[in-house]
């Protein structure tokens, strides 16, 4: 394989040095030359198959590939990864907007500060305590916090205070068991709070690693300092957060090179702190309020999207890939095969959007492309041959950072995360499902329970099972 460049080394702690400019150009170039090369193709689909993951460059190649037969190897390849690490488990989760006070620039998102037509609206802890209670209404016990950057209107006091209301909440059988953080970048101080504060994931979109678009897109606020945004993860890695979620915003910069500096910064992060990220999200550009996605000039098409899962699943074989509801049914429908583990689900990207909808979308971040409830998400999930899972065990049990990539390199999810993803479906069926949905859900609990491998374990769930339906809740291994 291609050397790379001098100027990239992936255990530095400096952004033009991890995320090389000149890395990346040469790796597309490189991939360029070769995507007609049928033996370099099938030489990185061998190395594919033993399931370390794969270069950035060589994940370059694949994503590139122009021919058919190695594209369908490509494919079928992600699926076989996909289904040795995660199974059949999709884990769902909601998002939560605190807040759209925002001092940033950003020129694709509404809430930059320059928009004076968006009504701002940050929520009390009374109303954040009213949209939790409607969230686990519906079956949620996984969030993904999302607010603004605002030193003034929503300081990290107010996420500390906000996390501790989401926890506290138990309304009727419901509970909020892991919340995840998508924030601005800051310091490891307060990196360290939100680990104090009990953060599942921290999340960050670095939007792209292109440093010039990135100037571009981000004039002014704090967020324009590039080399902050970028080396967030290891801020947060340094503050003890041992999750981070990383991500780019597709359809802002040209997609391969973003999909390789992203691969890049997966690299960084294991090369640098020992584990990589957590999660890779693949948001794509959405209109919203001033936003129109075709003006940016750099959107995808459905099946370079599909490829992109496809090529993400094969470099990072232990990461788990989110796909939001800024993604269609037909498109979701289509990446759940390819190595997407997360999708989220009954959606609402307003600021307290679940307990008072609204109609005018005044508040939302950006239009959503799948309307559908969560029972309606969770019914289509096993009608397709998923098991909707609403399991958080490994961070509660401590197994994060590398103590889950372990778990997840070993194949051990099999007797751990798959018994879990069963005991909290029949949660949701007995709590929160339609009868249709129930009956579909119970049949596929009966059909799964006896593939758990170990016997003890296997034992364990039966009658834990048993329990959940006489009215206990939140066992796990
Ligand atoms: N304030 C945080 C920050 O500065 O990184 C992030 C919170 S923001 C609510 C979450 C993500 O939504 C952003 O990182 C961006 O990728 C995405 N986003 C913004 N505008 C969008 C749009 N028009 N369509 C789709 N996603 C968008």
């Amino acid at each position: 394989m291609e050397a790379m460049t001098a100027s990239y080394n992936p255990k530095s702690l400096a952004a033009c040095e991890f995320i090389s400019h000149e890395e990346i150009i040469d790796s597309l170039d490189w991939a360029d030359r070769n995507k007609n090369n049928a033996s370099l193709i099938d030489e990185v689909l061998r190395k594919a198959s033993e399931k370390k993951g794969i270069s950035h460059r060589e994940a370059m190649l694949l994503l590139d590939s122009s021919l058919a037969e190695q594209n369908e190897a490509i494919f079928r390849m992600a699926k076989r990864i996909k289904d040795e690490f995660y199974g059949t488990r999709i884990v769902l989760f909601a998002p939560l907007y605190l807040s759209n006070h925002c001092v940033n620039g950003c020129t694709y998102c509404p809430y930059h500060m320059q928009n004076k037509r968006i009504p701002r609206k940050k929520l009390t802890q009374e109303e954040i305590a009213r949209e939790v209670a409607a969230l686990q209404d519906m079956g949620h016990k996984r969030l993904a916090i999302e607010a603004g950057e605002h030193p003034v209107h929503n300081p990290i006091s107010y996420i500390l205070e906000s996390m501790e209301t989401i926890y506290s909440v138990k309304h009727k059988n419901g509970s909020i068991r892991r919340a995840n953080v998508n924030i601005a970048a800051t310091t490891v101080s307060e990196y360290k709070m939100l680990k104090d504060a009990g953060i599942g994931t921290y999340l960050l979109f670095q939007e792209t690693y292109h440093k010039e678009s990135y100037k571009r897109l981000h004039p002014s606020g704090p967020k324009s300092n590039y080399e902050w945004h970028t080396e967030a993860m290891d801020r947060a890695m340094d503050g003890g957060i041992d999750d981070v979620g990383i991500g780019v915003l597709f359809g802002l910069e040209r997609y391969r090179y973003d999909f390789c500096a992203l691969l890049m910064h997966a690299e960084h992060l294991e090369a640098a702190k020992g584990v990589g990220p957590h999660t890779i999200s693949v948001p794509r550009l959405r209109a919203a309020d001033g936003i129109d996605p075709d003006s940016f000039d750099n959107g995808i098409s459905d099946d370079i999207f599909a490829k992109i899962v496809a090529c993400i699943r094969i470099a990072v074989p232990y990461t788990g890939i989110i796909v939001s509801t800024r993604e269609s049914q037909a498109s979701r429908q289509r990446v759940l095969q390819l190595g997407v583990s997360q999708i989220s689900g009954g959606s609402r990207t307003s600021v307290g959007g679940y307990e008072l909808p609204d109609p005018d979308n005044d508040t939302a971040q950006f239009e959503v492309n799948d309307l559908r409830t969560l029972d309606e998400v969770v019914n289509w999930l096993i009608k397709l041959g998923h098991i909707p899972s609403f399991c958080t065990a490994c961070y509660r049990a401590g197994r994060t950072g590398d103590r889950f990539m372990a778990l997840c390199k070993s194949g051990q999810i099999q007797n751990c995360c798959h018994p879990n993803a069963l005991m909290t479906l029949e949660e949701y069926l007995i709590d929160y499902a339609r009868p249709e949905t129930r009956e579909i859900g119970e049949k596929l609990i009966q059909s799964e329970r006896g593939s758990i491998p170990n016997e003890k374990v296997r034992l364990k769930v039966g009658d834990w099972l048993d329990e959940i339906k006489e009215g206990r809740r939140d066992f796990r291994i």
